[in-house]
């Protein structure tokens, strides 16, 4: 293949762009020609200038900017095989062999069916006489790879699609702010999310906010009185103390019969039965809008490099074949089987066979729901007569991680509900030593689940000596047969350390588990900890307002993100955001890469360059710190640019925490009670850390540590994002050879791609 188009059909997504990018400068950096189409199916029929090639600097600084800069439509053209004769008629006029689409089902099913009708409409043309045989025996097949871009995350084939991330951070500050106006009122609120056929946004939202109820077409509420049941449960939350009743409507949530149920529907049910003020806020397109969140950009910048990679693997009549993301890695499926299976889940629904339905949502997507109907309650079930009450202990431990309150709240109502004893311990280990245990009920943790921080309060107190003596004092006081520790390492460490010590005190030999909660993330046993998503936001946010800045000069900065030693949040911000340089520790920084480095700047802004941005991990380099690079850089820069350095500090530590951060810290907190139960049920119970592994929930136990964690750069053996290493060069740093190959045209500044 040497020549390739893009477009995105549909509805916009936010992160369409990274994507574009992705798969522009993949495709320049194999010496493919690459073409846009521009709206979609609309411009591949249109033709004109509405299909145009794209260079290096076409792509350049649009990662943080929503929506598709080439534009989307729906044409109901294509569905006609007229319209599909037009399209590859522009096509073969540019001598087009292969077809990146980003899009949701519709649009990648229009895609296959012009793969599939292909050989006849070439043959067609060819009759006509409007391309001659050659052209039609060079041009016989027409190779399609799809993306899913959909805000609904719906599709078959990936664990998240293009743009519900970035969704559901708008669906959750929205109900986030609403839910504080509701409270000063004590009103009741109705909220319309998106989602046709698809209740992700609807539950994940409404998981992560907190909210009271959710209504999804998967799932409808059971029974014939559910407004009755409904209206129940809210009515004791506000007798509980609740100040205010959130109701979380996906758009196409539907009753047990399959009619729809309409937000109206819910506003009256809660106003006669409850006799509340009751509010309704459709969310519509700002859902859809604004800048792509960190992982959807991401998210996109894998899946597009992939693309192009299966394109060009592609054999001659091969079917079209969609990218996805599976735990953490690119996979690639037959597209038909996804979009057959996705519309399975459609057709469930209509039949309403619910069960099905949900089944073919697969684990993840159950396993929150079961979590939602648990959190929503407004007071825990009773404990049956037979069953062993456990007395859990939860303690936070480390530096503060965003997503830490959320975990403690569902711990704690988890396992309430299932009929154990919980005590929050204030101040970490500490407070384990010194007794700061207390109590926790259901309305203990109310508000919880968005606040960022720690209430119950953190530090990186570690046991030793007498410690042990006074902690198992404390646990046996209290009769706690369970401990949840929430944190970073400093609390994996302290877990380890009452685990050695069981010989010597009976009261550690209950079942401990560690939650991941740093946003390093760099703990052991698991590939994400709670905390490094909203750190990685607001160091990605940051970054843009910084590159923002420096709009009317020549400048280059130099900005130091947080991990220790660990450099996910570096390489990872670095991605998201476009920058053409990271330093890790992980790979060290000599000082002929800084050579390098300054060589390429001086190279780059000599011709044209305007701004620079590199990212530093805090620890890359002891001696080639941030202020000595930035010296460094400014001094070998002479007169053409300006260096700058940015040390983002503890803005990354703080704030609220991201839908994901929260989704993660509750689906985490359930199955650390799951396992507490299960180890005390043994009469040696185990002590592990849970984490997430190719993209299931796995429990290290405590002993496997040593051989994963490097304790001396605290940090994993092996750490997965390594790999992404050549992408963040690949797009940030266009390849001399491309820009010699174009020489003298406008596109050959080098350097410029840098930018982003
Ligand atoms: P989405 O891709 O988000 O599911 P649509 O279903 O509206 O959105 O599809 C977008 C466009 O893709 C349509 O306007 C049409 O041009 C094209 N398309 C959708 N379904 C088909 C089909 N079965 N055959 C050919 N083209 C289709």
């Amino acid at each position: 293949m040497k020549r390739v188009g893009i477009l995105t059909s549909g509805g916009d997504a936010p992160g369409m762009n990274a994507a574009v990018r992705a798969v522009v400068r993949t495709a320049l950096e194999h010496e493919l020609e690459i073409f846009a189409i521009y709206e979609g199916y609309r411009g591949m029929i249109d033709g004109g200038d509405r299909i145009r090639p794209m260079q290096w600097n076409s792509v350049g600084g649009i990662l943080h900017q929503g929506g598709t800069i080439i534009g989307s439509a729906r044409c109901t053209e294509f569905q006609t095989r007229e319209g599909r004769l037009q399209a590859a008629r522009n096509l073969m006029a540019h001598g087009i062999e292969g077809l990146v689409v980003i899009g949701g089902d519709g649009s990648l099913t229009g895609a296959n069916t012009l793969r599939e009708e292909w050989p006849e409409l070439v043959a067609q043309l060819a009759a006509e006489g409007q391309i001659t045989p050659e052209q039609a025996q060079a041009h016989a097949f027409m190779g399609i790879v799809g993306m899913v871009g959909s805000i609904d995350n719906d599709m078959f084939g990936t664990d998240m699609t293009i743009g519900a991330d970035t969704a559901l951070h708008r669906i959750t500050n929205a109900i986030d702010a609403i839910s504080s106006t509701a409270a000063s009122h004590q009103r009741a609120f109705v909220i319309e999310v998106m989602g046709r056929n698809a209740g992700y946004l609807a539950l994940m939202s409404t998981l992560a906010s907190g909210a009271d109820w959710a209504l999804i077409p998967e799932s409808p509420p059971d029974g014939d009185e559910w407004e009755a049941q409904m209206c129940a449960v809210l009515d004791e939350g506000r007798q509980n103390g609740r100040r205010d009743s959130i109701v979380i409507v996906a758009e196409g949530a539907v009753d047990k019969f399959g009619n729809r149920i309409t937000c109206e529907h819910v506003r009256k049910a809660l106003e006669e039965r409850l006799q509340e003020d009751t509010r309704v806020t459709i969310l519509g397109h700002v859902q859809r809008g604004g800048s792509p969140s960190a992982f959807d950009r991401n998210l996109s910048t894998l899946l597009g490099v992939a693309a192009v990679e299966k394109l060009m693997a592609l054999e001659v009549d091969s079917p079209a074949y969609l990218i996805g993301l599976k735990g953490n890695r690119v996979v690639v499926s037959p597209l038909m089987e996804c979009v057959a299976q996705t519309r399975a889940v459609n057709e469930a629904i209509q039949q309403r066979d619910f069960k099905r339905a949900m089944t073919l949502r697969g684990r993840n997507f159950q396993e929150s729901f079961e979590a939602l109907r648990t959190l929503v309650r407004a007071h825990p079930r009773l404990p049956s007569p037979n069953q062993r009450r456990l007395k859990i202990a939860v303690v936070n431990s480390g530096a503060p991680a965003p997503g830490m309150n959320t975990a403690v709240r569902a711990a704690v109502r988890g396992g309430l509900n299932k009929g154990h004893q919980m005590f929050g311990v204030y101040n970490g280990f500490q407070g384990l030593r010194n007794g700061e245990i207390q109590e926790f009920d259901w309305m203990s943790v109310n508000g919880w689940a968005l606040m960022g921080g720690s209430e119950l309060g953190t530090n990186r107190k570690r046991p030793e000596n007498g410690d042990f003596y006074a902690i198992a004092r404390n646990i046996e006081d209290h009769g706690i047969d369970g401990l949840l520790v929430i944190g970073g390492w400093s609390g994996y460490d302290a877990a380890c350390k009452l685990y050695a010590q069981r010989q010597f005190f009976p009261a550690f030999r209950m079942p401990i588990v560690c939650l991941p909660a740093s946003i390093n993330n760099n703990l052991p046993g698991s590939e994400l900890s709670v905390g490094a998503d909203t750190a990685l936001n607001n160091i990605v946010d940051a970054v843009d307002k910084i590159k923002q800045s420096a709009v009317a000069s020549r400048r280059c900065f130099i900005i130091e993100v947080m991990g220790r030693y660990c450099g996910y949040l570096a390489l990872m911000s670095a991605l998201a955001s476009g920058a053409e340089r990271v330093y890790l520790n992980e790979e060290g920084v000599t000082l002929r890469d800084l050579q390098r480095d300054v060589d390429l700047l001086v190279e780059g802004f000599s011709h044209g360059k305007r701004l620079g941005v590199m990212i530093r991990n805090e620890n890359a380099n002891k001696v080639y710190d941030t202020e000595f690079t930035r010296a460094l850089l400014e001094e070998e820069g002479d007169n053409l640019f300006e260096v700058r350095q940015s040390i983002l500090g503890h803005l990354q530590q703080g704030g609220i925490p991201t839908p994901f951060d929260r989704i993660q810290a509750t689906r985490y907190a359930f199955k650390c009670i799951e396992y507490l139960e299960e180890q005390a049920a043994l009469s040696k119970p185990g002590a592990a850390c849970v984490g997430m592994v190719h993209g299931g929930y796995e429990f290290t136990p405590l002993s496997r540590i040593p051989d994963l964690f490097d304790e001396e750069m605290q940090r994993p053996i092996d750490q997965w994002w390594m790999d992404l290493r050549p992408i963040v060069k690949l797009l940030a740093q266009p390849s001399p050879r491309y820009f010699v190959e174009r020489e003298g045209g406008e596109v050959g500044m080098i350097g410029e791609g840098m930018t982003g």
